[in-house]
């Protein structure tokens, strides 16, 4: 199969193979013809999976297939984060190369007078978050009336940061009659009850199992003290020779400790999370893709949409609180067929985030310790005996939380996730400070 055969253009075929693919990914083979045909698509893809290409080409020859003098926007993107938002935005402008349309970015924690200069010029393809999206309109910035394609990306993290009320109230303001795209890597009840209200007879694409983790990263866990965590990860970048690693931590402030910590190490470490600006966090970003820093040290929230090809390794500092979030995290080694490596530092503490997350994957990860580093509390971290399933199936609503397929029966999630920090939108009093 070839990008030409799924019925794209030769000026998109062009760009792709100016970006080396080859041929298109599991979700590019499915949703491609899907959005070409003018259909709703409601699509299960983690990062990673190329999603990004597989809205944005058959996007773009719809575009051009039907050429319209308005001021725009014409297809309206709506992210979680920044960093997606950004990293859509570089894509649309790659696949759009020989192809005449006008992107344009918008998100908060920037100056909003630029965007604004921008809208007014005109633009084919907008792509926000949704807190700023809606600043914009009710500065009069910005128009819906002509949107004839919406996609929802990463739609249950959107909802996790606390955007539904703006995805609303700008649903509210779209045309009627409009193609709807949702992608996301989790379906949760409540995101199954924004594609109803949303989706009108989807196509339905489900390649990349949910809640499952990447065939192709090697999985294992490290049982160390929590007082041992950082010199264990010292060691290890350095006996393994790790050049570009990635690791997460739950806070911002673990993020920065950490970050110290190695520098004195002598590790080169830069942190990225939701309290640097946005020049900062592009500059740690690019001079980790650079080799000029050999760790990042992410949180969760800012993690998300961050796209380095080829990442060998990653490393949980600390488990998240959110298991799906585990899946999101490894989700960004083993990219685009490439293999790669997870490992997990866990503490005695966090034996019951563990099996929540071994619950998720339906996986017992191996268990390892390395010498010198034996935990001295040692946790419950065996492999619990098989559960009745039978049991398991009737609590909560809910199978191993929230990995209902699209279209199954609603089933519960179990755990509440309106903890994940916020810093996207910029504006006071409805904040959440908690990570990113
Ligand atoms: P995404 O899931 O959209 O974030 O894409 C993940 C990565 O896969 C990006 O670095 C893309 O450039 C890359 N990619 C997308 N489509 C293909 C393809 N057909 N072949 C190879 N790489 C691809």
């Amino acid at each position: 199969m070839s990008f030409s055969s799924l019925g794209l253009s030769e000026q998109l075929v062009r760009a792709t193979t100016d970006q080396g693919y080859e041929t298109p990914s599991p979700i590019q083979l499915q949703a491609i013809p899907a959005v070409l045909s003018g259909k709703d698509v409601m699509a299960a893809a983690q990062t990673g999976t190329g999603k990004t290409a597989g809205f944005t080409l058959p996007i773009l020859q719809r575009l051009a297939e039907n050429p319209r003098n308005g001021k725009g926007p014409r297809v309206l993107i709506l992210t979680p984060t920044r960093e997606l938002a950004a990293q859509v935005h570089d894509s649309v402008n790659l696949y759009s190369k020989y192809v005449p349309t006008k992107a344009a970015v918008v998100f908060g924690g920037v100056k909003i007078n630029p965007q604004m200069m921008k809208l007014r010029k005109g633009v084919d393809v907008l792509v926000a978050t949704p807190g700023r999206l809606m600043d914009l309109y009710q500065q009069n910035a910005v128009r819906f009336n002509e949107v004839e394609i919406l996609v929802l990306d990463e739609a249950d993290r959107m909802l996790d940061m606390g955007f539904i009320r703006d995805i609303k109230k700008i649903l509210a303001l779209l045309p009627a009659k409009r193609q709807n795209l949702l992608f996301s890597a989790t379906f949760s009840g409540e995101i199954r009850s924004l594609a109803q209200g949303l989706l009108n007879n989807p196509v339905q694409i489900d390649v990349a199992v949910r809640n499952t983790t990447a065939e192709n990263v090697e999985q294992s866990v490290y049982k160390v003290d929590q007082s041992q965590k950082t010199a264990l990860l010292s060691k290890l970048v350095r006996d393994n020779s790790w050049e570009q690693v990635l690791v997460f931590t739950r806070t911002k402030h673990g993020a920065n400790r950490l970050t110290q910590k190695l520098e004195k190490d002598g590790i080169t470490a830069a942190a990225i999370h939701g309290n640097k600006s946005q020049g900062a966090r592009t500059r740690a970003l690019a001079e980790f893709k650079q080799g000029q820093v050999r760790v990042l040290v992410a949180t969760d929230i800012a993690a998300r949409g961050l796209d380095i090809k080829q990442l060998p390794q990653v490393v949980n500092f600390e488990l998240p609180n959110v298991p799906e979030d585990y899946v999101h995290r490894i989700g960004r080694t083993g990219r685009a067929g490439e293999s790669g490596h997870a490992l997990s530092l866990v503490s005695a503490d966090e034996g019951k985030m563990l099996a929540g997350i071994e619950k998720l994957i339906k996986k017992q990860l191996p268990r390892k310790e390395v010498e010198g580093f034996e935990p001295k509390n040692n946790l419950p971290l065996k492999p619990k005996a098989k559960a009745d399933p039978s049991k398991a199936r009737g609590r909560n609503g809910g199978n191993a939380g929230g990995n209902g397929r699209p279209g199954a029966k609603p089933g519960g999630r179990s755990n509440g996730r309106s903890q994940s920090g916020n810093d996207q939108r910029g504006r006071s009093g409805q904040r959440q400070s908690q990570s990113a």
